[in-house]
């Protein structure tokens, strides 16, 4: 579990969804979650400085370093959504683009359609603070796998950490897309229905087995 949070913290930066220390990472292993220390660059994140935390309590029970300003997030979104088992929070350009509008990311591919119909944007909130991860709690609802932070930032979640980080990767290719069709003209957004029949032609895509 620590290995890949230091594995996908470095990602962060190669995967350009990061830069200095913006953003953080957890997971979870059964009580605990794992997170990432506050103001450390993702490429200083070890083993040894990240952070164990009792998900019930909010003890810290492993701390060589601080963790994570975003700490009562991450324990919101494991305490409310037992699906979850992995978050990650980026300030990745595009997604933080339409965070700054207050718009959610509307479908106009139908890649989008593996998640909820569209990115929706919380109420800005200081980050760090209790009402941040209320809203974020509240706007992701119980199903959807990403939230935009208004002014701020993207939280996607997942059911382990390779989940989790490829919604984060997956949104950022959708608002850079969404957003160059802004620029040269007005992108035509898949409807509700249209959404619905990529689910379900989704849910028999790639290697099955033969019957
Ligand atoms: P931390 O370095 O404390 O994780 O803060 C980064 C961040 O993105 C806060 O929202
Ligand atoms: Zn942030």
């Amino acid at each position: 579990m620590i290995d890949a949070l230091v594995k996908y913290s470095r990602r962060m930066i190669t995967d350009n969804l990061a830069f200095g220390t913006t953003g953080n990472l957890s997971v979870r292993e059964l009580n605990l979650l794992w997170i990432t220390p506050s103001g450390v660059p993702f490429d200083d994140v070890t083993v040894d400085n990240v952070v164990g935390v009792e998900i019930d309590s909010g003890k810290l029970v492993h701390s060589h370093a601080r963790p994570s300003s975003e700490l009562p997030l991450h324990l919101a979104l494991y305490r409310n959504r037992s699906d979850i088992v992995a978050v990650v929070h980026t300030h990745s350009e595009y997604a933080t683009v339409f965070a700054t509008l207050g718009e959610p990311i509307v479908p106009v591919h139908y890649q989008m359609a593996l998640s909820a119909y569209e990115v929706k944007c919380a109420p800005y909130a200081t980050y760090g603070t209790d009402k941040l991860a209320h809203n974020a709690l509240q706007t992701l609802g119980t199903t959807d796998r990403a939230v935009l932070l208004e002014n701020h930032g993207l939280v996607a979640v997942g059911s382990d950490l390779a989940a989790a980080y490829q919604s984060a990767l997956d949104v950022e290719w959708m608002a850079r897309l969404l957003y160059r069709a802004r620029c040269i003209g007005k992108p035509r957004v898949l409807t509700p229905q249209e959404h619905l029949e990529i689910r379900e032609q989704f849910s028999h895509y790639g290697q099955h087995p033969q019957k």
